[in-house]
């Protein structure tokens, strides 16, 4: 099965996925971890592209797509194919909530290239870690090395999180809203209580 982890910068997204990792791998299953834009040498190169030169908003999903239609054929399907959990730290839902949400760009733009580079593929579980952009900000700050999003202001940051609601509300059956405002440990066991409800085999 497929699982997802979205939300803003500093969010919680990487850090918790650790648990969902341990949590599938005590119940005996393999795991792949990955993450977007990257898991593939090529989507890696085009993510160091995203993250460091200047361009527009169409390049920026493009070469998100690019990256992700890789990152599919190469790495996602065969694993998902071999009965491996797939455990990718964002994916499209990033894409419709900064390139679209964010930057303004056309989501119907992106619906369509979500058909032609996904064909009908969806994650089973988007455990989205939602908090306010400035506890966000606050926890990334001493952490995150520099990239062109690190420049980003809160309003930015409001609109993604808003891109993420919308998505969620398109999309109910996968979607589980994880409330990342508490501690590291209480956040932890809702990530632990939403597998129990919608991952448990
Ligand atoms: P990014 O999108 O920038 O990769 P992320 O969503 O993956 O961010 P993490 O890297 O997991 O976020 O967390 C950002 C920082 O906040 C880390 O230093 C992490 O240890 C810390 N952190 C994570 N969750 C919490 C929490 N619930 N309370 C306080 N600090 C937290
Ligand atoms: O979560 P991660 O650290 O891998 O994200 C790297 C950066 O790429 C983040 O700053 C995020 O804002 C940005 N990003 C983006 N559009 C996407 C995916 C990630 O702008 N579709
Ligand atoms: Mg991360």
């Amino acid at each position: 099965r497929f699982i997802t982890a979205e939300g803003i910068d500093g969010a919680g997204k990487t850090t918790h996925l650790d648990a969902v990792e341990a949590w599938l791998r005590q119940r005996g299953h393999g795991v792949l971890r990955t993450r977007e834009p990257g898991g593939t040498a090529l989507a890696e190169t085009l993510r160091e592209l995203v993250l460091h030169r200047p361009m527009d908003a169409l390049t920026e999903a493009l070469l998100v797509f690019a990256a992700r239609r890789d990152h599919l054929q190469q790495t996602i399907e065969p694993a998902l194919a071999a009965g491996t959990w797939v455990l990718c730290d964002r994916f499209t839902d990033a894409t419709f909530a900064y390139q679209g949400h964010g930057r303004g760009f056309d989501t119907g733009v992106l619906a369509a290239l979500e058909t032609w580079v996904q064909q009908g593929r969806q994650p089973d579980l988007t455990l989205w870690f939602d908090v306010d952009p400035a506890v966000a900000a606050a926890r990334r700050s001493a952490v995150r090395t520099a990239d062109r999003f690190e420049a980003e202001d809160l309003a930015f940051f409001r609109r993604v999180r808003d891109g993420y609601a919308a998505r969620a509300g398109a999309a109910p059956a996968r979607f589980v809203r994880i409330d990342a405002a508490g501690a590291p440990d209480t956040v932890r066991q809702a990530v632990l209580a939403a597998l129990e409800t919608h991952a448990a085999t």
